[in-house]
């Protein structure tokens, strides 16, 4: 049996203190969706500590019941399904079938996660000294903090959180506040499925002192965190100088579409990476490079696609484009279209607004573009919004050295029929995900997932089997089992 510990930690948003904060529907900000009370440093040390002691006997479950409790949570994300999607189209925006994708998928990285439990592994190896082997052994690093965003607030923490428990870890996570009652229900749901509550304490906000605190807790052996190139590098710079890193940044994703390829599939894909999720995927295209040749043919193409998009509050028969998740992005966005039209980019195409909405929610209508300026952010920038621009290029040749001179390095798609080209991409691009004749976005559970370049913080990939790398140390034990001269 393991048990929570009898005094549960201020700040766990398991057993929250009166609320000061809340989250609001983008689709129509005056409705308070979930409130909370943000967590501050001494709700922090008591989280690390009481994570640190459930950490110790999380270790010594044997995965199977590591497996079973992972399982539940699964089951019951899986039982739970239409709640959960609902309480994400609320808090974040998203169409409510996108949501249910997301919780689906959440599942899927907790059964996968379940074998995990079972795949903690040591190797042995010959030594030089007669005698003696040396074998590795690997077990969990203790207490991890999660610090996740808004945009895939159940998915992108379980791809974090579901490894570090398989390992035999606790983690400390720490939701985006835009999307706070997902991140407690997904506590709650864990709970529920039978894991102690201190094994995954919740921080709520992310108050300056709190996180500081957080960052630099030498307890905390791991820090993951997925969100902004800025917040990423605030993370480097505060978190202990023990603390092993996993940063999942900013991507700045194009599509190619080389004059071969199925331009129809191309336009589906391409509309569906730069506008699906209102453009709110890190993996989302920013900007599609395309052959001269077939370039107006393509932009008409997908300026059909963009004009069959209907925006308008996620829970709503029809509507294909949520709102964005926050007045910030809402102000940003429309301040880069202004921008873009001010230097001389041309709007080729509009999606169309759902007249039955509130005026004061986040409504920004996916915008396709021609002729932006090489150095206007929509080009060179994260739009990280449902606009995406079109760029002639000559050949598969310059499109590859535009991919490859950006800063970032996240995905890039290649539409072609030619495997020699599709090949060059994926032997070439400088990035860590290479998608052909697909979508920029989306991605499986099994294969790794992280960028290069700016986009990541590089050594330890999320994903899959993979993901145990950041989650696991290795001890390398010597073993003298004989006298000399034995072997
Ligand atoms: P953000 O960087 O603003 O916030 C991310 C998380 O960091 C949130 O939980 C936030 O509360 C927390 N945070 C804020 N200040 C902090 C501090 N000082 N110390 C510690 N934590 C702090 O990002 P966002 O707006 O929530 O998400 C959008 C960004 O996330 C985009 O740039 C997008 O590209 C990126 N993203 C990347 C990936 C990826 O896998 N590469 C996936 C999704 C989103």
């Amino acid at each position: 049996m393991h048990s929570a510990p009898s005094v549960a930690p201020a700040g766990l948003s398991v057993h929250p203190g009166p609320p000061s904060d809340r989250s609001v529907d983008p689709a129509s900000p005056g409705r308070v969706v979930h409130e909370y009370r943000t967590s501050t440093a001494d709700d922090v040390r008591a989280a690390v500590a009481a994570a640190e002691q459930a950490a110790r006997e999380w270790a010594q479950t044997p995965p199977l019941r590591r497996a079973t409790v992972l399982t539940g949570i699964a089951d019951v994300l899986e039982r739970r399904a239409d709640e959960v999607a609902a309480l994400i189209t609320r808090e974040e925006g998203k169409p409510l079938g996108a949501a249910r994708g997301e919780v689906g998928k959440s599942a899927e990285q907790f059964r996968l996660a379940a074998q995990l439990a079972y795949l903690v592994e040591g190797s042995t190896y010959a030594t030089e000294t007669p005698g003696t082997f040396a074998y590795t052994l690997r077990g969990p690093l203790g207490v991890v903090a999660a610090i996740t965003p808004w945009n895939f607030p159940l998915s992108l923490a379980a791809r974090k959180i579901a490894p570090a428990l398989a390992a035999g870890n606790a983690v400390v996570f720490k939701p985006s506040p835009v999307t706070a009652g997902v991140g407690a229900l997904l506590a709650e749901i864990a709970v529920e499925a039978g894991l102690p509550p201190a094994a995954l304490p919740v921080l709520q906000g992310h108050d300056t002192g709190a996180m500081g605190a957080l960052l630099g807790d030498v307890r905390v052996r791991g820090i993951s965190f997925t969100g902004s190139d800025a917040v990423g590098a605030l993370v480097r710079a505060q978190a202990h100088g023990h603390a092993r890193l996993q940063l999942e940044l900013g991507g700045r994703n194009a599509a190619v579409v080389c004059a071969d390829a199925d331009l129809s599939k191309a336009a589906a894909d391409v509309a569906a990476g730069a506008f699906g999720l209102t453009g709110q995927a890190c993996t989302s295209t920013d900007r599609v490079l395309v052959a001269r040749v077939v370039a107006a043919e393509f932009t008409a193409l997908l300026a059909a696609k963009v004009r069959a998009l209907t925006v308008g509050p996620g829970d709503r028969t029809g509507v294909t484009t949520g709102p964005v998740a926050t007045a910030a992005q809402f102000e940003r966005l429309r301040a880069l279209k202004d921008s873009a039209i001010t230097a001389g980019a041309r709007v080729v195409a509009e999606a169309q607004l759902l007249d039955d909405r509130d005026p004061d929610g986040f409504w920004v209508v996916p915008t396709l573009f021609a002729d932006v300026p090489d150095a206007h952010p929509l080009i060179d920038g994260e739009v990280f919004g449902p606009y995406c621009s079109v760029v002639a290029v000559d050949d598969a040749d310059e499109a590859l050295r535009i991919v490859n001179s950006s800063t970032h390095g996240l995905v890039t798609a290649v539409h072609t029929r030619d495997l020699a080209v599709a090949h060059r991409f994926a032997a070439q691009a400088a990035c860590g995900i290479v998608k052909i004749n697909a979508p920029t976005t989306g991605n499986g559970v099994a294969p790794p997932f992280g960028g290069w370049k700016a986009s990541s913080g590089g050594a330890f990939p999320e994903g899959g089997r993979q993901a145990l790398d950041f989650v696991t140390d290795t001890k390398t034990v010597y073993l003298t089992h004989g006298t000399h001269g034995e072997s």
